[in-house]
């Protein structure tokens, strides 16, 4: 038996994110008797969501449970910049693995934000979702020098984008930095309303899904048996942990590590603070700086991110003093911008050594699959996620699945 009670629940998320305004909040209904299903996923976030949708879109018999309301743990928290770019520089990532095979996971990632797209218009899904482009700005120890080699690097792995010195920045965006990639092909989004429009679609295709919290695994035949905190039970074929920064402990990989993020929303701003076309900005330093604007013409801003600070009390604590930085910064990026917190927020980030997700078969336990560690590119992960897993449970394998493993080694620095 595998026991998640010895998982750490923390609270993922405190304060309040734009996308929490107005929205209605999801009715919860519990489940008071024991279920069989074909595939059961554990956790209503955006990764249960996407996995949910893509399940039962395949023709597959799906039940969705969550401890809490759909959505409201940390995809509610997101700023939901949909990037392909990941955490992880590609010189760096070239540095653990090899040139061919960081070059192969920055492609997948470009993939999977057009894969989200190409989902979005499809069904039409109504999350305010946006195409847009990044501009991944030089700072801290990752200069113009460093940026300009990132770039080459890129060129070299067919990844789109180019790069602008001082001068053509201020001309093309009117930023005062010394140099971006600017690259084509993320997207911005409601989180909330992206996860609670795919739930609907899953519920649409035969889903169900309940308020219940998943505390043990027992295996059981060709399958497992999942015990809920309220008593009853459910037999599942296939078991799909998506249950985001709560990682159960008997999963536990020495590659993952939590930290906490925060985030502030302006007021809505005129025209003339906010910068072209609403490019997605992201520092390329360690405790790097993100932005973006909302539909509502708000700026998103945040970052500050602490691997020492994991405690959800000690990490709302710090909000006020997190949004006096982040509007100090605010300011520094866009001096016209109303550098004001109408809205701040804080939650929990699970983050890899590598910058990649951990997806895939869970070590050891039979038909037991999990998605983690996103880091920054969470929704884009999870989208990976969705597709990956669905082929793995259909007996169908890629090697690139590997470098995304749960048991995948601690990379060589
Ligand atoms: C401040 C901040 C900014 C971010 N910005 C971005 C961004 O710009 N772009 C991006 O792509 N990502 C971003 N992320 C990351 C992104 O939010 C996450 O990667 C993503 O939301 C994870 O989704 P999830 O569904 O896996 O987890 P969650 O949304 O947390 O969902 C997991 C669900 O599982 C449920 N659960 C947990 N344990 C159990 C159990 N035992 N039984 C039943 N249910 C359970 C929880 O209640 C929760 O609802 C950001 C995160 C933070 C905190």
């Amino acid at each position: 038996m595998f026991d998640s009670e010895t998982t750490v629940q923390r609270d993922l998320r405190g304060g309040c994110p734009p996308w929490l305004s107005g929205f209605k909040r999801p009715v919860r209904a519990p489940l008071d008797h024991d279920l069989s299903c074909d595939i059961l996923v554990v956790g209503a976030g955006i990764t249960g969501a996407l996995m949910a949708q893509h399940l039962t879109a395949l023709g597959r018999q799906v039940c969705v449970i969550d401890r809490e309301r759909a959505g409201f743990g940390s995809t509610a928290a997101s700023t939901a910049m949909l990037q392909w770019e990941i955490d992880c520089p590609l010189s760096e990532l070239t540095g653990f693995y090899g040139f061919e095979r960081a070059a192969n996971v920055y492609r997948r990632s470009l993939q999977a934000v057009a894969g989200l797209r190409g989902l979005v218009d499809d069904l039409a899904l109504l999350c305010t979702f946006r195409h847009r482009s990044s501009l991944y700005i030089a700072a801290g120890d990752f200069g113009a020098r460093q940026l300009l080699a990132e770039h080459q690097l890129r060129e070299r792995a067919g990844l789109p984008g180019v790069c602008l010195d001082y001068l053509t920045l201020r001309r093309e965006f009117d930023f005062d930095r010394e140099a971006v990639i600017v690259s084509p092909g993320s997207a911005d989004a409601d989180p909330l309303l992206l996860a609670h429009a795919l739930l609907a679609q899953a519920i649409q295709h035969g889903a169900s899904m309940f308020d219940a919290q998943a505390v043990t695994y027992d295996n059981f035949g060709h399958g497992l048996i999942v015990g809920l905190e309220n008593g009853r039970q459910i037999e599942a074929k296939t078991v799909i942990l998506a249950t985001g920064y709560v990682m159960p402990e008997f999963l536990n990989s020495d590659l993952h590590s939590t930290a906490s993020s925060w985030a502030i929303a302006t007021p809505p701003q005129t025209p003339d603070a906010l910068w072209r076309d609403g490019v997605l900005i992201w520092e390329a330093s360690d405790d790097y700086l993100y932005a973006r604007t909302t539909a509502d013409n708000r700026i998103v801003i945040g970052g500050e991110d602490d691997d020492a600070v994991t405690d959800p009390d000690d990490r709302d604590a710090l909000m006020p003093a997190k949004a006096e930085i982040l509007k100090k910064k605010l300011s520094l990026l866009r001096p016209n911008a109303v550098a004001k917190a109408e809205l701040i927020w804080s939650g929990a980030f699970g983050e890899t050594d590598d910058g990649l997700p951990l997806i895939g078969r869970a070590p050891g336990i039979p038909n037991l699959y999990a998605a983690y560690g996103y880091g920054g590119n969470g929704i884009t992960f999870s989208f990976l996620a969705s597709r990956v897993i669905a082929k793995v449970i259909a007996g169908q394998h890629e090697d690139w699945y590997d470098d995304l493993s749960l048991d995948r080694p601690k990379p060589k620095s």
